[in-house]
């Protein structure tokens, strides 16, 4: 069996917080939603182009994902959510060396364990849904193994959160070294790379000797400079992202950090004429009529008449309509 083991076996002694190991853990899932929504748009501005494509984004995912953690485990020495937080994987301390089944094993758990482990949620949803509406399908044989299913999924599911979870906790407290129920499953530490994995060629000392042959060098670079191309954009992406949520907070959302900004003072309106002489038909104010949309006083005949027509006030030119006409009481009308 094939040794890729240089990265792997160069024993770091430093272990991961529980944070970092959360943090790629959050990473992982958060590119699944990103892309899944971003098909989901694409599927809803197009769907005869990419609604079967999002039908089975779940599906494509997987097996592109799978793909692409097997050559970037074999390069980096991690998965990509692990060297993009600064930690590579160690196998089993009594085995050293790095198979092509250990690195399958690897991809299993972390890629396609967890498509199964979604799939097993939506098949009971589906179930329960149909179960709680009276209209469940199943019959007979396939109908006791379905309320069967209904019954253990969820104590299936609530011991394995509580294990993961007391993974996080006994790790967090450095009673194991492992962070999950699957990194124990194949004896797999994460540890912080060092120095030398952090040399572009050091992948190089990562391929066998044998294969060191031209075609395969130039394979395993191209899919280097491929894995780092990745590595790169999505890190933009992840900036830009932060980018143009901090922006759009800034611009349209700014209620939720500080109160809105105080409008400036309303503009002031020199008037030759008194006070009490009406701005339109320039003689004393009859039936004193206000314009709230600008706060200046009329004959109630003249500025009804000019609203009407030109749907603005007279003096200020905002916008206004005769629903904004109120009459003025003053004090020895009553
Ligand atoms: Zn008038």
């Amino acid at each position: 069996m094939a040794e890729y083991g240089i990265h792997h076996a160069t024993f770091g002694e430093s272990t991961p917080s529980i944070f970092e190991i959360i943090g790629q853990e959050n990473l992982f899932s958060a590119l699944r939603a990103a892309f899944r929504h971003g098909f989901k748009v694409l599927a809803e501005n197009n769907p005869g182009k990419f609604g079967l494509l999002f039908k089975y984004f779940d599906e494509g995912y997987t097996v592109i994902d799978s793909v692409f953690q097997y050559i970037h485990l074999r390069l980096k020495g991690g998965l990509f959510p692990e060297t993009f937080y600064g930690l590579k994987r160690i196998p089993d301390p009594r085995d050293l060396s790095v198979s092509k089944r250990k690195i399958a094993a690897w991809v299993f758990f972390a890629v396609v364990f967890p498509y199964l482990q979604s799939q097993l949620e939506l098949l009971y949803k589906d179930m329960r849904e149909e179960y709680s509406q009276g209209s469940f399908s199943y019959k007979g044989f396939k109908r006791r193994v379905a309320l069967l299913y209904l019954k253990f999924y969820p104590v299936y599911n609530f011991i394995y959160e509580i294990t993961v979870l007391a993974y996080y906790m006994t790790y967090a407290l450095k009673l194991t070294r492992f962070h999950s129920p699957l990194m124990h499953v194949t004896s797999t530490t994460l540890t912080h790379l060092t120095a030398f994995d952090l040399i572009d060629d050091a992948w190089k000392e990562y391929v066998p000797e044998h294969q060191k042959q031209k075609l395969t060098t130039t394979l395993w670079n191209g899919l280097n400079v491929f894995v780092g191309g990745v590595t790169l954009s999505i890190s933009i992406g992840a900036f830009l992202t932060q980018f143009i949520n901090w922006w759009y907070n800034k611009e349209g959302n700014t209620s939720s950090f500080v109160s809105l900004p105080v409008p400036p003072p309303p503009r002031k309106w020199n008037l030759e004429e008194p006070i009490e002489i009406c701005p339109l038909c320039k003689k004393k104010r009859t039936n004193d009529t206000v314009l709230s949309s600008s706060g200046f006083v009329f004959c109630y005949p003249c500025i009804f008449r000019f609203v009407r027509e030109n749907n603005k006030c007279p003096v200020t030119g905002y916008k206004s309509s005769s629903q904004q006409l109120v009459k003025l009481y003053h004090q020895e009308e009553y």
